[in-house]
């Protein structure tokens, strides 16, 4: 069993991002599952120069470890060359004019809410596809969606039947960029890291659903059980970003807020009980339930801020 920490560099981790690597990581170490950590950065206009130390500094900070890697996507582009292969050869990935422009950025990385995806409808495929993969044009392939529903049972958000060719219709598997987008990506190394088990935010249970059937396209196994987790949100009920303020956890940790301050308030935001004032990732570990965490969304709040705050070593 294996699961994956799957940062992407195009930011700092803010306490959102923190509470879903704490969670999976704990759930992890509970279950005796192996961890692979994974950096995502072939978004690359939205990569942050130093954002990967950062990152990695971070989830240390924190007390999270991992068992291999990192694999940094970004070192081999190879792998996902040769599932775009495959995919042209069997007529399931096709090049996609330049005039659909607009749609075309948004779909290197991974989707985000409140991000509009246009559905792509299958009604602009060519009438011949190519069956040669090639690179260097202005344009992205896209991949042939079936119009079926998939269907699972998510571990944490319970049974899904999502249709793709409904929601997002044909996806980008290879950008004008010349890099897989995030789709492509993500399930040639789930499948080559051997991931059994993905944990994530739930903005991603739609692409869960992609993500299958480009599996199934490709013949990749193992087929993995997902847990999509509920988000942070700020006081607004937008998703945790600038606007709410600096919430990265090294920020805190440069204002010399302690780990264990920080971890007791994702450890309250995870349905651990008592009055928590500090914990470490070990003490979260053994204290944490999946059955006790609320399928709704958190707020952060200024009460929250003030009380990390609050924690200052003095
Ligand atoms: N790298 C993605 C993110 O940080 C996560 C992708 C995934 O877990 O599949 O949003």
């Amino acid at each position: 069993m294996r699961t994956r920490l799957a940062p992407s560099p195009t930011g700092a981790l803010h306490l959102g991002n923190a509470r879903t690597f704490l969670i999976n990581w704990a759930i992890a170490r509970q279950r005796g599952w192996r961890i692979v950590l994974r950096i995502e950065d072939l978004d690359t206009p939205r990569v942050k120069p130093g954002a990967v130390d950062g990152i990695v500094r971070t989830l240390e900070a924190l007390g999270l470890d991992w068992d291999e890697g990192p694999l940094i996507q970004s070192h081999d582009l190879e792998p996902y060359r040769d599932a775009m292969r495959r995919l042209a050869e069997s007529g399931m990935a096709y090049v996609s004019p330049e005039s659909r422009g607009q749609i075309e950025d948004l779909a290197a990385s991974a989707p985000q809410e409140g991000v509009h995806e246009s559905v792509f409808p299958a009604a602009l495929r060519p009438a011949r596809m190519d069956s040669q993969f090639y690179e260097g044009g202005e344009f992205n392939w896209r991949f042939a969606t079936p119009d079926e529903e998939v269907v699972f049972i998510d571990g944490f958000a319970g049974p899904q039947a999502i249709r793709p060719s409904r929601s997002i219709g044909d996806f980008v598997v290879w950008t004008k960029r010349q890099q897989p987008s995030y789709q492509l990506a993500v399930v040639i190394d789930d499948a080559r890291q051997g991931v059994t088990h993905v944990v994530r935010g739930n903005d991603l249970l739609d692409s869960a659903a992609r993500q299958l059937l480009l599996m199934r396209a490709l013949g990749l196994e193992p087929r993995p059980e997902y847990f999509h987790l509920p988000l942070v949100r700020g006081e607004d009920g937008k998703r945790l970003a600038k606007r709410h303020g600096d919430t990265r956890v090294e920020s805190y940790l440069g204002r010399g807020v302690p780990a264990e301050r920080l971890i007791a308030l994702l450890a309250r935001w995870s349905g651990v009980p008592g009055v928590l004032e500090r914990m470490t990732a070990g003490e979260f570990c053994r204290a944490f339930e999946l059955s006790r965490l609320s399928s709704e969304d958190v707020v952060f709040s200024a009460a929250d801020d003030r009380w990390l705050l609050e924690g200052r070593r003095g």
